[in-house]
């Protein structure tokens, strides 16, 4: 085990400490993308593998600016480097056993933690060993959270990656993993020209199975992926699906609604007002539905997913929007008003320099969110959860009994 302390993790502010006790639900997170920096380093020595930077914190802030850069090609050099030391049984478990510890320092109480077995095969593992791998460390971070006194429970989505031609493969590992805690299926990687159509087999060998789907759609493509996300992956949920925004217009009373659209980030955290705005069959679905969205705002702002919520209205499909660079630009607040299911994510910690904590702060701080926000978004995600309806009912009870009495 690494002796890092997690003291120096981007929520670790007195005003964030009591955010950081409310219990927590968390649906969208990398395995890959969650890797604390001193384990990059050590492992990278381990197995030889040569780092931009040595130091943990200097690791940290490279992994923070390339992921901030602008520059996608930056961006996806930083998961070569944390995919590229997590080739063995033993790095893999250890990734997993300390992304449980630092969810439940984040006040974590359950999460779908989800990783892409295809990718960690470069030293001759077995896909299976792979998922027994990551199921004995989230097994061993559960059990080392009990003893510190936190309930934490931390299930697996098997990703397949989109480019590649493996998520039949990929499908078929994670129906016959269930035993392992494999919860999930999604489809991840290059978004845009990757369309789940592309991967029609494993789906449906998901739903043949009846394991539950969540793909991601709606980040880095529009309303088609969204589509064929609920569509032929029959996705209970989408990974962002922020652009599902584009199905949504401002009707013939555009310029009204523009005003009031726009007016909202910085007016009193009022929220804003969308009544006018019309929903195309698709964006009707998928609220009407409760498909929830697993927003990942901070992530969001880095690979310029979302609208900026002031430009929505005044472009037809939104389509014309330009993303959102700030966090009170960020849609958040119209998906909710418009009755969309949101949760919210850190999608990854390393890269976005995000927890859950650090999300809740800055909803805190830019929309005004209270305890009774805070619940709604843990609940929409609780309820989301790919667990059965028991376990679903007892993670509700846990989540409720950690908001009596709390403020925030
Ligand atoms: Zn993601």
């Amino acid at each position: 085990m690494s002796a890092v302390s997690t003291e120096d993790l981007p929520h670790r502010s007195l005003a964030a400490s009591r955010l950081a006790r409310l219990p927590k639900v968390c649906l969208h997170d990398h395995l890959d993308g969650a890797l604390r920096p001193a384990t990059v380093a050590e492992l990278a020595a381990e197995c030889g593998h040569a780092l931009p930077e040595r130091e943990p914190q200097a690791l940290r802030r490279w992994f923070a600016e390339s992921a901030d850069s602008g520059s996608l090609v930056r961006y996806l050099e930083t998961f070569e480097h944390t995919v590229a030391v997590l080739q063995t049984a033993s790095a893999l478990e250890r990734a997993a056993q300390e992304y449980v510890l630092d969810a439940a320092e984040d006040g974590v109480v359950y999460a779908e933690v989800r990783w892409a077995p295809e990718q960690h095969q470069r030293s001759g593992l077995s896909l299976e060993d792979a998922v027994a791998a990551v199921a004995r460390g989230l097994a061993e971070g559960e059990a080392a959270a009990a003893r510190r006194g936190a309930a934490v429970t931390v299930r697996q989505i098997l990703c397949a990656m989109r480019h590649a031609e493996r998520s039949l493969e990929i499908a078929r590992l994670a129906t016959a993993s269930r035993a392992l805690g494999v919860v999930g299926f999604d489809l991840a990687g290059p978004e845009d020209g990757h369309a789940p159509s592309a991967h029609r087999e494993a789906l449906r060998h998901c739903a043949e199975h009846f394991l539950p789907v969540t793909l991601h759609a709606g980040e880095a493509a529009g309303t088609g992926s969204i589509r064929e996300a609920v569509l032929e992956g029959r996705s209970l949920r989408l990974g962002h699906g922020v652009r599902i925004l584009r199905d949504v217009s401002a009707g013939p009373e555009g310029a009204a609604l523009g005003e009031n659209v726009s007016r909202f980030p910085g007016n009193g955290h009022s929220r804003p007002d969308a009544e006018g705005l019309a929903l195309g069959d698709l964006a009707a679905w998928v609220r009407d539905r409760g498909i929830a969205l697993e927003l990942c705002p901070s992530s969001n702002l880095q690979t310029g997913a979302a609208p900026r919520v002031a430009d929505i209205a005044s472009s037809a499909d939104g389509e014309g929007a330009r993303p959102a660079a700030e966090y009170r630009e960020h849609p958040v607040e119209l998906l909710r008003a418009l009755g969309f299911t949101i949760t919210i994510n850190p999608d990854n910690r390393l890269m976005s320099g995000t927890s859950m904590t650090h999300e809740f702060v800055r909803l805190k701080e830019e929309f005004g969110y209270g305890t009774e926000d805070f619940l709604e978004v843990t609940m929409n995600a609780a309820l989301a959860a790919f667990l059965p309806a028991d376990r679903k009912n007892e993670l509700v009870e846990q989540v409720l009994a950690g908001y009596s009495g709390a403020g925030a």
